[in-house]
């Protein structure tokens, strides 16, 4: 690990001017992934700027009936939050599904958000990665690519997004409040992770000197037919394949409103407005599941070792809905697939 400076912000104007002022600093919030990279050498930041003690942990309503939840609210307290677990159970599901109880405990939202890449190359420093040195190549693209990406990829990066809070947020329509030197902003969380295209070193659309600091739920949470599920190598404690979140709102067996968004498949959470409108008004039936899967997957390209998770994807896709028409969501206590 490298030498670095560290300040502890005292409030988010001071964290942005700390930003602003070091262009290789980093702000670290639970520490579970950046600290990993900086042990790695992946991460080299010249100061380290704490935020963990900012007042940004209030989950509240707003005005228009949704949750503000603030970005340093740890992953366990928002999954256990009562008005989560009522209002928004995918969100719960999904967050859930991620990491182990004691990295859930550390790990922030917005941490969740900014986390990087699984890539092995990415956190091998002795093997060319364009995400970690701009220019210098992508060693998945021929290489072990068992787990990359089969969705938006490009020539320089095949790399997936790891987050598992991602993909049910991305579903849920949520937005991200975001500060830094210009004042406030908010943008859709669909919009806030990038596709790699020539520069699969930004992964979000976060500018320089900006913070997170809250993500907004809409009111609409679907609260019966939902289910997160998440296909992975182990039970626990990996990273997915594929992983789906699907929200539907059926009158009797038919689909008034749908949302699906996938993870584990591309280097954002995966969402097509044209599958989830084929969806709507159609009967909840595996016929339509598997149309909408179709869509979805529109595109969908393999490399040499992950031809499998197109397959794979689709019947996700399929069987996530049947789960969230039939209200018996996928069990993040239980993993086996019911
Ligand atoms: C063994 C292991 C298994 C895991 N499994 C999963 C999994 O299955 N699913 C999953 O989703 N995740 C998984 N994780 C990842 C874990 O969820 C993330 O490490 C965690 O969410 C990061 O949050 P943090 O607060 O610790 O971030 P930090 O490590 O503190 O920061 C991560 C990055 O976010 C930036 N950052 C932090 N807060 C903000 C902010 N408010 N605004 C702007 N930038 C910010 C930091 O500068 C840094 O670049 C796993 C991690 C480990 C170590
Ligand atoms: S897929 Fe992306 S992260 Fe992985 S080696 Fe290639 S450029 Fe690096």
């Amino acid at each position: 690990m490298n030498n670095f400076d560290y300040s502890r912000a005292s409030d988010v104007a001071d964290a942005i001017r700390l930003l602003t002022a070091d262009p290789g600093a980093k702000l670290i919030a639970g520490g579970t992934n950046l600290i990993d990279l900086m042990k790695e050498n992946v991460e080299r930041p010249s100061r380290l700027i704490d935020i963990s003690r900012l007042p940004l942990r209030d989950i509240k309503g707003t005005a228009g009936g949704g949750l503000r939840i603030g970005a340093l609210v740890p992953n366990s307290d928002l999954a256990y939050h009562p008005l989560i677990e009522q209002r928004y159970p995918l969100l719960a599901s999904a967050i859930l599904a991620g990491a182990s109880a004691q990295l859930r405990n550390m790990a922030s939202v917005g941490g969740n958000l900014m986390q990087r890449t699984r890539c092995s190359y990415f956190y091998d420093t002795a093997t060319p990665c364009n995400k970690r040195s701009p220019g210098t190549g992508c060693s998945a693209l021929d290489g072990l690519n068992r787990n990359h990406a089969i969705l938006g990829t490009s020539k320089s990066c095949i790399a997936t997004n790891p987050s598992d809070m991602s993909v049910a947020l991305a579903a849920l329509g949520a937005l991200v409040h975001i500060a830094g030197p210009s004042g406030q902003r908010t943008i859709a969380l669909t919009d806030f992770h990038r596709l790699p295209d020539d520069k699969p070193h930004l992964d979000t659309n976060i500018g320089s000197g900006e913070i997170i600091t809250a993500i907004e739920l809409p009111p609409r949470g679907f609260t019966r037919n939902y289910s997160y599920l998440k296909i992975r190598d182990r039970l626990s404690y990996a990273f997915a394949l594929v992983s789906v979140a699907a929200a539907l709102e059926l009158e009797g067996n038919a689909i008034s409103e749908a949302r699906l968004a996938l993870g584990g498949v591309a280097h954002k959470p995966w969402r097509n407005l044209e599958a989830e409108a084929a969806l709507r008004g159609q009967a909840a039936t595996p016929d339509h599941f598997g149309h909408a899967a179709d869509l979805l997957l529109q595109g969908a390209t393999a490399r040499s070792h992950n031809e499998f998770k197109i397959e794979l994807s689709r019947r996700a896709i399929v069987r996530t809905l049947m789960q969230a028409a039939s209200a018996r969501p996928q069990s993040q206590a239980h993993k086996k697939i019911a």
